[in-house]
Order: C-alpha cells, then sequence, then structure tokens
C-alpha cells in the first residue's frame, strides 16, 4: 500500500504527495521545469516507489538531475 512518499530531488527541492500518482506527476514536472529533462512515466514511477533510490540503474538519473 502507497501511504504518502517524500522524494528528494539532487537541488534539494522534495516531492511530497501523499499519492503515487501526485508524486510521479509531480516528479515529471519538477525535473521538467528545473532541469529541462524529461522523466518517463515508468522512471518517475520508480522514483517514486523508491525502487531506484532515485538514480537509476546506471546511475543515469543522477547525472541528469544535475
Ligand atoms: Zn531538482
Amino acid at each position: 500500500m502507497f501511504a504518502g512518499k517524500a522524494i528528494r530531488c539532487e537541488c534539494g527541492y522534495e516531492v511530497r504527495a501523499s499519492d503515487e500518482d501526485d508524486v510521479v506527476e509531480e516528479i515529471r514536472r519538477h525535473a521538467s521545469e528545473a532541469h529541462g529533462i524529461t522523466f518517463s512515466l515508468e522512471l518517475a514511477r520508480k522514483l517514486a516507489r523508491g525502487t531506484t533510490q532515485g538514480a537509476g540503474d546506471d546511475g543515469s538519473i543522477r547525472k541528469e538531475m544535475q
């Protein structure tokens, strides 16, 4: 069950939402507006679930987020 989540970007921005879909949306919006990158829905969903711990399996997310 999903019971609220807070994801912190490397820039210090924190995405908070009680619903996973909202977190996913916020992650994608922040990445686009603040960093000019586009997260796929799948990738943002992984981040929201913490299955990537804020970084892709290859570490590409952290690099892209800088
Ligand atoms: Zn950021």
